[in-house]
């Protein structure tokens, strides 16, 4: 029986988090400290894991972190969730969201290992405003190196996700249009979502979609592109047809409704939403001897209390204990 939720909704995309360890601390994801804790598990607890969850009707497995290029192995894991087969006989959609330090080298031997799709992590277009939020003074060149090796690959399209934040680089709305249109590259902004290490986020931070679209007016009028049900972001293109921009907008315009996705976190906890307040330790039953069936049982039941929806922004909302760089983007 394919997983489901008590809202109806069907529960098609895990986000698997292979590492809880980044190269990068931007400033709206991690904290300037050092000392975090990290953990992560054997790769082979994790395929028994997607292994388990395909078993429920798993079609699209996104491989996160922390930074999961930094995990020695990952190729040798894409190939053997890429042998796995989904309920319909058909094989898995294996994407990852990267910073893109380390891809432009290892990209070839991912997509031949049997990733899709690359989303790969860039806040700006400009060196230096790159560097202040990324807090790594010479990424930005490796991270252009790794988007357009992941086009040269034939990984399309590629998607290049920029989280706005006011003061920072919103001044890099339009960049990023000209961006789209001369890497031939979906840009992706995303409404910054309160689930930071440090306390950084109000909702004055927040730079929302319909300014998003003011700017990119200005610039160019957009037209908007069909969408698929279960996709987060608004799809948008110029009136000449050339470059494309999503808008992912948790804060302003919610799309819980159609949520599909499960999260399995570097240390083997089920999250059913990104802002729930519980993880629910599926590795620790594996540890305890559970078969192979009593871990389904268990996945169903979690699967089944997934949150109707987040409270981002109303009276009483609480914020997660853990950040995203914990849960896996
Ligand atoms: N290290 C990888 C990367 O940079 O893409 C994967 C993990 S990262 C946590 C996944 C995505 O989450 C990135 O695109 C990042 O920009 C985004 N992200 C992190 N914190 C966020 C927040 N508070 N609000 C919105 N997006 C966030």
């Amino acid at each position: 029986m394919r997983l489901r939720d008590k809202h109806g909704r069907f529960i098609t995309d895990l986000r698997i988090s292979i590492t809880d360890r980044c190269n990068y601390r931007c400033v709206y994801c991690r904290t300037g400290n050092q000392g975090a804790q990290y953990s992560e598990l054997p790769f082979t607890d994790y395929l028994r894991m997607v292994r388990v969850m395909v078993g429920l009707g798993i079609e699209k497995v996104r491989l996160t972190g922390g930074e999961p290029l930094l995990r020695n192995g990952i190729v040798d894991f894409v190939r053997d969730v890429a042998a796995l087969r989904t309920l319909d006989g058909q094989p898995l959609d294996i994407a990852i969201t990267t910073n893109g330090h380390l891809l432009a080298n290892m990209v070839g031997p991912l997509k031949e290992a049997g990733l899709r799709r690359a989303t790969i992590s860039m806040d700006a277009v400009d060196p230096a405003t790159f560097a202040r939020i990324t807090r790594v003074p010479r990424g930005y060149d490796n991270v252009l190196a790794g988007i357009r090796a992941a086009k040269r690959v034939g990984l399309e399209p590629v998607k290049v996700n920029c989280v706005l934040l006011r003061g920072f680089n919103e001044d890099q709305i339009v960049e990023f249009a000209r961006f789209s249109r001369d890497e031939g590259v979906v840009v992706r902004f995303i409404e910054f979502m309160p689930l930071e290490e440090d306390r950084v986020w109000s909702p004055d931070v927040v730079v929302a979609m319909d300014e998003i679209l003011e700017k990119l007016n200005l610039f160019r009028p957009v037209r908007q592109l069909p969408n698929a049900p279960s996709e987060t972001a608004r799809r948008y293109t110029f009136d000449d047809g050339l470059g494309e921009i999503g808008i992912i907008a948790p804060v302003s315009h919610p799309f819980c409704g159609h949520c599909s996705r499960i999260r399995i976190t570097s240390d083997g906890k089920i999250r059913t939403c990104l802002f729930s307040l519980f993880d629910h330790d599926l590795a620790g039953r594996m540890r305890q001897g559970a078969t192979d069936a009593e871990l389904a049982d268990y996945v169903r039941t979690v699967a089944d209390q997934k949150e109707a929806r987040h409270h981002i922004g109303e009276a009483g909302f609480i914020k997660p204990s853990r950040s995203m760089v914990h849960i896996g983007g």
